[in-house]
């Protein structure tokens, strides 16, 4: 919506005055706390609300995301039903001090849309409460679960 700068009474002749010259505007939207540079409304946000995710990746990325957001919901849903820990065991284990703050992918294997199975590495960057970074290196298996994507397990890397 550009502001109208001169009030054409009668409108007659539109032709030449509408030059439109407003600029794509780079839209105050807050960017993905996963990192991947898009808003988080046309990334993770989506999943978040339960849509699925295309591929292992994309469903690594909005975990983080529901890490960061301490949103225990997305959390449970996109874990495996065999190794998905209970809802209490899982909200008790999440930090409200520790900030996740970086998602870096490293590598993935499989995990596309048209793939049964994935493997996403990553290293996840948080801050404590004092200061401190943490980093966390984890080799992520992904399986599909009734059509959609789920976190089965992971080995931390040295
Ligand atoms: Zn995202």
């Amino acid at each position: 919506m550009g502001r109208s700068s001169h009030a054409a009474r009668g409108g007659s002749d539109t032709g030449c005055m509408s030059p439109s010259t407003a600029s794509p505007s780079p839209a105050h939207l807050p960017t993905c706390p996963c990192g991947s540079g898009a808003p988080e409304d046309s990334c993770c946000q989506p999943v978040l609300m339960g849509a699925a995710a295309v591929t292992a990746e994309a469903l690594m990325r909005s975990r983080f995301t529901a890490f960061a957001r301490g949103h225990v919901e997305h959390l449970l849903r996109s874990w495996h039903s065999a190794t998905r820990p209970a809802r209490n065991e899982l909200a008790g284990s999440l930090d409200p001090d520790r900030r996740w703050t970086r998602l870096v992918i490293h590598e993935t294997e499989g995990g596309g849309a048209a793939d049964s199975e994935g493997i996403v590495e990553f290293t996840a960057i948080a801050r404590e409460a004092d200061g401190s970074k943490v980093r966390l290196r984890e080799r992520s298996r992904f399986v599909r679960e009734g059509g959609r994507w789920v976190y089965v397990d992971g080995d931390v890397q040295a």
